[in-house]
């Protein structure tokens, strides 16, 4: 699943290639796609692309007046990804692109195609007026992981009392990291994917914070270099994609835990004091 570097650029690329043009129409091409009923997607016909910029994992396409600012009758199209999605410049109009689930089509120009690979079909569009941070599904979420401050991510850990992989991934706490991401801040961190959060010393917040930010820059900077958002194999790491090969850290062999959903990828040199860790959550009881 694309995380907040692989969104964030994105948005910089949407942005830079569709900012000022006025839509001509949204269509949706899955019955699922559109969680939202009023505003209906006609009101923002007309209106011109202000920007793109994201909110975590979201992307959110702002429509307006051009007159700059937030005006009260802008509409923001807030755009899920998913696993498999993808939001694209479409210049073949196809009347039934392959896994398309949703169209904008803007005046003079290509269309920005929603496409989802696969079966799944969970990529999802809301479109939402006035404030959309305080609307569904922007509402639930934690501050952005690349601007959190060290002292609010101490107060969320300490009230959560969970394993710190599993807090990470989880948007409530804090939005935009996932699968890779929680592997390789807590790779860089030093701190084991199991430790409970509320148990944290002060040394490991800071560490934990200094990666949150060092992560999420490193693959802002490599996602910043490709002209469309890439696979999670072409993200910089060193242990996610790495199980079973030497740390690039201290050459230890890199380990996993596998979850049905997703990977714990660790170094036990770095993070565990050489201790592996069990699978004691799934396999247990899934026999
Ligand atoms: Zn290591």
């Amino acid at each position: 699943m694309p995380e907040l570097p692989e969104v964030a650029a994105h948005a910089e690329r949407l942005s830079a290639g569709f900012s000022g043009t006025p839509l001509a129409r949204f269509e949706p091409m899955h019955p699922a796609v559109l969680k939202t009923f009023d505003p209906r997607p006609a009101a923002a016909a007309g209106k011109a692309l202000k920007e793109v910029g994201h909110r975590g994992k979201y992307l959110l396409l702002r429509f307006g007046e051009s007159d700059g600012g937030h005006g009260a009758s802008d509409l923001t199209f807030v755009v899920h990804l998913m696993q498999a999605g993808r939001l694209r410049p479409d210049t073949k109009l196809a009347r039934k692109p392959r896994g398309g689930m949703a169209r904008w089509t803007f005046d003079d120009g290509p269309a920005l195609l929603l496409t989802e690979a696969g079966t799944e079909r969970r990529a999802a569009v809301w479109l939402l007026a006035d404030q959309p941070a305080t609307a569904e599904p922007l509402a639930r979420l934690g501050p952005d992981a690349d601007s959190i401050s060290r002292d609010e991510l101490a107060r969320r850990l300490a009230a959560a009392s969970e394993r710190v992989h599993g807090f990470l991934r989880d948007q409530s706490h804090l939005a935009g990291i996932g699968r890779l991401l929680a592997n390789e801040i807590l790779h860089t961190a030093k701190v084991s994917p199991f430790a409970n959060t509320a148990r944290l010393d002060g040394a490991s917040v800071d560490r934990l914070h200094a990666a949150i930010t060092t992560s999420i820059a490193r693959g802002l900077d490599a996602e910043r270099e490709r002209a469309d958002m890439g696979r999670s194999t072409d993200r910089p790491n060193d242990v996610h994609h790495r199980v079973g090969q030497p740390c690039p850290e201290c050459d230890d062999t890199v380990r996993a835990v596998e979850y049905r959903r997703y990977r714990v990828a660790y170094c036990p040199r770095c993070q565990t004091g050489g201790k592996v860790l069990a699978d004691n959550t799934t396999s247990r009881f899934l026999k």
